[in-house]
């Protein structure tokens, strides 16, 4: 038999929410129809329920369930009132989401550089983006440490710069939500976290949702209220120019069928996680996880050497295994952001990783053959 008549090319999906959709799928189908039956489209009780359920989950004492991971950043900076002449800190290397709502706002976002092997702010960037911002006349006033491809940043080292300087801190945990530092839950750091339930991050619904977390009385009851059009007391008087922000009963009630699997679902994909580095540790810099971190594994993302990307990722597609790259450009290299300030030195990592990261299918069903499938295909290619 010819050997290449064995070789399983079939389709292997990058994300697959359908498998996760096959095991939930009638405990989902009769929670939307709960809601479906007493028509409390918003705010109806599954919200109360799963922000109860979520501050139990990461100890955070306040959650706010918002409509996007991009809705709760933008509320928590309306909350601070970051304006014109405010410098926030971001890092370079992410998903536009964490400085776009700093511009939004009319603020500055300054571009800091990340740390090679965990893709997360580079506290000494951070450190010099404080007196970049204040070179330019700015004012800082907020940093937004990312928790990259569901890995939490050096949260201690970020505190430390931030407390010497008076930043606020807002976690952006939009990839990695149910991952912990030094024992807390992400949700839990930071005056206050944000994260993002669309349907690829590690706890999806079927739509568009996020929140926020925050343990400060006084800023989640302005968040409450700029959350529904800065409402007041008295729905028809109000206080504050806010938005439309709310999640809704229906992704409230997906959301909270999904959280009982949650658990079980971090360890499968911490399964996985291992099962990759053990295959390609030779082939490829895998990602560290240190002894202070667990990581939710929204990405599985390896290094290569430069100009191996391509033909990598030219060769899996051919066998069927999908690959993304997370992210080609980073944000101080993208039309909409390249004239912000970069931190004095520049973003040399993040430009470099740009350049050398390629993420391999991710998620809580991914079977050790199809795994052993995509760790060959990768070793094949590269050992060439
Ligand atoms: C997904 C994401 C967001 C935005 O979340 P949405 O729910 O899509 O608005 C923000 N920051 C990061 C790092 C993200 O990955």
């Amino acid at each position: 038999m010819n050997r290449h008549a064995r070789l399983d090319t079939s389709p292997i999906p990058f994300i697959d929410v359908a498998a996760q959709r096959r095991r939930l799928g009638g405990a989902i189908d009769e929670a939307v129809a709960r809601v479906m039956a007493h028509c409390q489209f918003i705010q109806g009780p599954e919200v109360r329920a799963l922000e109860t359920e979520l501050a139990a989950y990461c100890g955070a004492r306040h959650v706010i369930a918002c409509a996007s991971g991009t809705d709760a950043l933008l509320l928590v900076l309306m909350a601070w009132e970051i304006g014109p002449g405010d410098a926030v800190i971001c890092p370079s290397f992410t998903f536009c989401a964490t400085a776009e709502m700093v511009a939004l706002l009319r603020a500055t976002p300054i571009m800091a550089d990340v740390q090679v092997d965990t893709f997360n702010l580079d506290p000494d960037s951070l450190q010099r983006a404080v007196a970049t911002a204040k070179r330019l006349g700015l004012k800082p006033k907020a940093v937004i440490p990312v928790d990259l491809f569901g890995l939490p940043a050096d949260h201690d080292a970020i505190a430390a710069v931030a407390a010497e300087h008076g930043l606020f801190v807002l976690d952006d945990a939009a990839q990695a939500f149910g991952a912990a530092y030094r024992g807390k839950k992400l949700g839990a750091l930071g005056a206050a976290a944000i994260t993002s339930f669309f349907p690829a991050k590690p706890l999806g619904c079927y739509g568009d949702g996020g929140a926020v977390f925050t343990d400060d009385d006084a800023l989640a009851a302005r968040i409450k209220s700029l959350r529904v059009h800065g409402e007041g007391v008295d729905k028809y008087d109000a206080v504050g120019i806010g938005i439309t922000g709310r999640l809704d009963s229906i992704q409230a009630a997906v959301l909270l069928e999904k959280l009982k699997i949650f658990p079980e679902e971090i360890v499968a994909r911490d399964r996985a996680a291992a099962r990759y580095s053990d295959g390609l540790a030779g082939v490829a810099t895998v990602p560290r996880v240190g002894n202070e971190s667990s990581s939710v594994w929204a990405q599985y993302t390896i290094r290569l050497a430069p100009g191996r990307r391509d033909g990598l990722a030219a060769a899996l597609k051919a066998q069927g295994i999908p690959t993304a790259i997370y992210y080609r450009k980073p944000l101080h290299r993208q039309r909409a952001y390249c004239s912000f300030p970069v931190v004095d030195g520049g973003a040399p990592v993040s430009e470099r990783l740009a350049e050398e990261v390629i993420s391999l299918p991710m998620h809580a069903y991914l079977d050790p053959p199809v795994q052993d499938r995509i760790i060959a295909a990768v070793r094949g290619t590269l050992a060439n």
